[in-house]
């Protein structure tokens, strides 16, 4: 028995993959079963207003396969807001914003973290909690503020500038991040920029979240031109057309849309923000959600009482991740995140300094 042992410990550190390390598994049936019916009833519940009856039966074998699986692989699931109802309601362990998801991956105790958003995040929780496995479902689940901006633009920026503190965005790669002094969110920015200590901070990459904090400080911000192409499509006549439609309509918006966009906004804020700001109404309001269109069909089913309205503009890289892929992620233990230590230590330091001063 202890040459067993002996022979998998020694096989495990030569091992250079993640399905080389835990193995893969056999692929469950993807039949729609009685047991399946069964097992996965309750969970069309939550589901019933998004999915119809008649597709259930497509969904269900995914579902039932993959909540077996992730425990038999000891993993969890994390779930962006912005993922498809059948993922974030039916397979979801965790859900949340990307830095919800971070932190909170950092307080399981399952060793393999299954990122059901986009490269980043997945990155973001390998960074901060090295001795996991990260797998992505999908590894072409990239993002176009993320993508807008590499390491090196930010040390041409340095020298350009020396002495000009740069915030990132936590939307970066982790390359990104270990060039910056301190990371925000779209809830903290206005919050890590006074605290530099500088009458000008670099705020990037996007450009349009840079311009909505610079109407809440002193601070002069300088940018970049990343822009977010979910929130970027929408305008201000779109929006004005809905309120004069319907003038009791609350309408709540993230700070990535344009300034204008906000300007008319009841309330803008992270995700996070929006689903409190969402809770707080009364009973029979109606909140239009100026974001991915998913998140509304997420959050409805727990704000009992609001009616939510939905202009559909899909993140195509979060539609990226399906229920198939990440039962493909737990039977071959693909596609595995990997940050290079370097980089992740100073990329983690970008990160703590943020939750830090959040803290503090
Ligand atoms: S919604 Fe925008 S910021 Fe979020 S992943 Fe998609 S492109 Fe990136």
């Amino acid at each position: 028995m202890a040459d067993i042992h002996q022979e998998k410990n020694a096989a495990d550190l030569t091992a250079k993959t993640a399905e080389e390390r835990f193995g893969q598994l056999p692929m469950p049936s993807l039949e729609f079963t009685d047991e399946v019916a069964k097992e996965t009833a309750h969970l069309y519940e939550r589901v019933r207003h998004h999915i119809p009856e008649i597709e259930w039966p497509v969904h269900a074998p995914y579902i039932f396969a993959i909540n077996r699986l992730k425990k038999q692989r000891n993993a969890v699931i994390l779930a962006h807001n912005y993922q498809t109802p059948e993922i974030f309601h039916c397979v979801a362990d965790i859900s949340g914003d990307s830095l919800q998801l971070a932190a909170e991956a950092g307080m399981v105790d399952e060793e393999i973290i299954i990122q059901c958003g986009v490269h980043f995040m997945a990155e973001t929780s390998k960074l901060l909690n090295p001795e996991k496995t990260v797998l992505i479902p999908d590894a072409k689940a990239g993002c176009s503020l993320a993508e807008s901006i590499t390491g090196e633009d930010i040390r041409l920026l340095r020298e350009a500038h020396p002495g000009v503190p740069i915030i990132t965005y936590v939307n970066t790669s982790a390359e990104v991040k270990a060039e910056s002094d301190i990371c925000c969110t779209s809830s903290n920015a206005v919050r890590v920029v006074e605290s530099m200590g500088t009458d000008t901070v670099f705020l990037i990459p996007d450009e349009y979240l840079a311009q909505n904090v610079a109407k809440q400080t002193d601070v002069k911000i300088l940018t970049w031109k990343g822009h977010c192409e979910v929130h970027e499509r929408f305008t201000v006549e779109e929006l004005l057309a809905y309120r004069e439609a319907d003038p009791g309509l609350q309408i709540i918006g993230h700070p990535e849309c344009p300034p204008e966009v906000v300007d008319i906004c009841d309330y803008a804020g992270s995700t996070s923000g929006m689903i409190e700001y969402a809770r707080g109404q009364k009973p029979g309001a109606r909140v239009m959600l100026v974001t991915e269109c998913s998140m509304a069909a997420n959050i409805e089913e727990e704000v009992v009482g609001v009616e939510f309205i939905k202009p559909c503009n899909l993140c195509p890289h979060m539609k990226r991740i399906t229920l198939p892929k990440i039962l493909d992620s737990l039977v071959y233990m693909r596609e595995e995140v990997l940050v290079d230590p370097i980089l992740a230590e100073k990329a983690k330091r970008a990160v703590e300094r943020m939750v830090n001063l959040k803290s503090n």
